[in-house]
């Protein structure tokens, strides 16, 4: 069992709420377990209909005073919360590797880019200003007004615990709403941690609050009347179902859903440096990532020679817990999830790719209980092909060879998903092409894995992604307010 101190008496995660931790009014609930290690690290209860309740009524009280406080004294918390998350950021990390299965250096950089929102959000004295022009008509004045809307929520997945709910909580609060967390029920223990800091950083009660829970939680939160707004990330089929349902409930809605990537290698790459960045990219957070590449279109020419670098990059990789030294690629988050990328193996084999490498058996000696699974490298792949166009989410992925980029690019604006891609090029050329007509939201030339910095928003189209503000950046500021237009006539007569 993990020791923190805001678990309940037998061990079991809490929600916070009005500034104190309670524990869930439910029996109904599941096991937190280390995927390296199967060990039992905590109990998460899932919130009844009445524990969302309290936590929406609690916000909307603390919304009347929180909105209206000036901007200046709502971003010290946010400071107080970055000196806090990097004073603790190894520590955040060990419980991320011990709930979630990535590496220690894994979840030090997701900490990171989490830390990197809040730093964005303390500049919304400057971001959250809209515009004014005097003489907009005879004797008039006019300028737009932002203001909070009230309650806002957000359902996170579990592959980046850490860091996808800092996507929004900072530029919530910092706009003058109060915001609800429901963190992933798979690994909720490293927000729960957060929620610790969080308490010490000062914000009133009832600003900044977490609900644990599972489907029904996330579908009362959806229907609630007195939310504003709903983020959400997590996979495609219920990113479209939060995405219908919170509208239909006349919410603002964000969902992130899940993705299907492509790198392009042209013949003018760095051959090395791209099978490098390749296996970084498809592997790296055992592939339980939304940005993983896993579809690698190499044109003819260089098809052999790039296939053979990026086989002898994946065998490099090593398998092992993610708090040991030297590991490349931990566990996967759970048994059932492990047993899914071995199907879609299974399934890439049936449908005719060639398996040049396979990762299915690996044992890492002292973790026999753990869920691993080494690179597994295809050959071969046709576009009509399920382990082509479906999301895996494993350290899995398959080489498919094209004439020029022009093919390569048709082959990715044919994906039902659009969440990145990225080419190797030593060409203008061919980036500018790939910039022009690639249909996809984070783009990467020479980049592994193209995630956008706080400071510019996170892409994703098709269906990947549902709504039309998305996460990070400016366009959380007007996710997070509606502006009011000002027009004032004061005639000098
Ligand atoms: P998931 O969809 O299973 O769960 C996400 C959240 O939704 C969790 O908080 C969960 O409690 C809740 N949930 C699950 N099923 C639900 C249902 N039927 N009704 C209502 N709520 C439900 O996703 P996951 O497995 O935790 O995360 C992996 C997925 O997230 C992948 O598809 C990945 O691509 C995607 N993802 C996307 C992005 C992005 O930016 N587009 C980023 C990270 C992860």
């Amino acid at each position: 069992m993990v020791e923190l101190a805001s678990l309940s008496e037998t061990g079991d995660v809490q929600n916070y709420v009005g500034g104190t931790w309670k524990r869930a009014d439910s029996d109904d609930g599941q096991d937190v377990i280390n995927p390296a290690t199967g060990e039992e690290l905590a109990f998460v209860p899932f919130s009844s209909e009445s524990d969302v309740n309290d936590a929406v009524a609690t916000g909307l009280e603390a919304f009347d005073e929180w909105s209206t406080t000036h901007v200046e004294a709502r971003i010290q918390p946010l400071f107080e919360l970055k000196q806090l998350l990097e004073e603790h950021q190894e520590e955040l990390a060990e419980l991320l590797v011990q709930e979630h299965g990535k590496t220690l250096p894994e979840a030090r950089g997701e900490l990171r880019r989490g830390i990197e929102n809040v730093e964005v959000a303390c500049g919304i004295p400057s971001m959250m200003q809209s515009g004014t022009l005097l003489n907009a008509a005879p004797d008039i004045d006019e300028s737009a007004v932002r203001k909070p809307l009230g309650v806002f929520a957000a359902i996170t997945p579990f592959n980046f615990p850490g860091m996808i709910p800092l996507w929004f909580l900072p530029y919530a609060v910092a706009t003058g709403n109060s915001f609800i967390l429901k963190p992933s029920e798979r690994d909720p223990l490293v927000a729960q941690r957060m929620f610790e800091l969080i308490d010490e950083a000062g914000f009133p009660d009832g600003v900044v609050q977490l609900v644990n829970g599972s489907v029904d939680t996330v579908n009362t939160l959806l229907e609630h009347e007195d939310i504003a707004g709903i983020s959400f990330v997590g996979s495609t089929p219920v990113a479209k179902h939060v995405y219908e349902t919170a509208a239909a409930h006349g919410k603002r809605v964000q969902a992130q859903g899940g993705a299907k990537n492509h790198i392009i290698v042209t013949e003018t790459a760095d051959l090395e440096f791209a099978a490098a960045k390749t296996v970084a990219s498809a592997c790296a957070c055992a592939g339980e990532r939304c940005l993983a590449n896993d579809v690698v279109v190499v044109e003819d020419a260089v098809y052999d020679e790039f296939t053979d670098l990026v086989l002898e990059e994946a065998e490099s990789q090593v398998v092992g817990y993610g708090l040991d030294d030297g590991v490349d690629i931990g566990a996967l988050i759970t048994p059932e999830h492990e047993q899914h990328v071995r199907n879609f193996i299974e399934t890439g084999i049936s449908e005719g790719a060639e398996l040049l490498l396979d990762g299915r058996d690996v044992t890492v000696e002292g973790y026999e209980d753990g869920n691993f699974l080494a690179p597994s490298v295809f050959a071969g792949l046709e576009t009509d092909m399920v382990i082509t166009r479906e999301e895996i989410f494993g350290p899995v992925f398959g080489l498919m060879s094209v004439a020029d980029i022009d093919e390569a690019i048709d082959v990715l604006n044919e994906s039902q998903f659009g969440n990145a891609a990225s080419l190797f090029t030593g060409s203008g050329l061919d980036a500018r092409k790939f910039r022009h007509r690639a249909d996809v939201g984070n783009l990467g030339v020479n980049v592994g894995t193209s995630a956008p910095m706080a400071f510019f928003h996170f892409g994703g189209q098709r269906d990947s992604f549902f709504g039309d503000l998305h996460a990070q950046g400016e366009d959380m500021i007007h996710f997070y307010t509606d502006k009011n237009v000002y027009i004032e006539r004061w005639p000098d007569n």
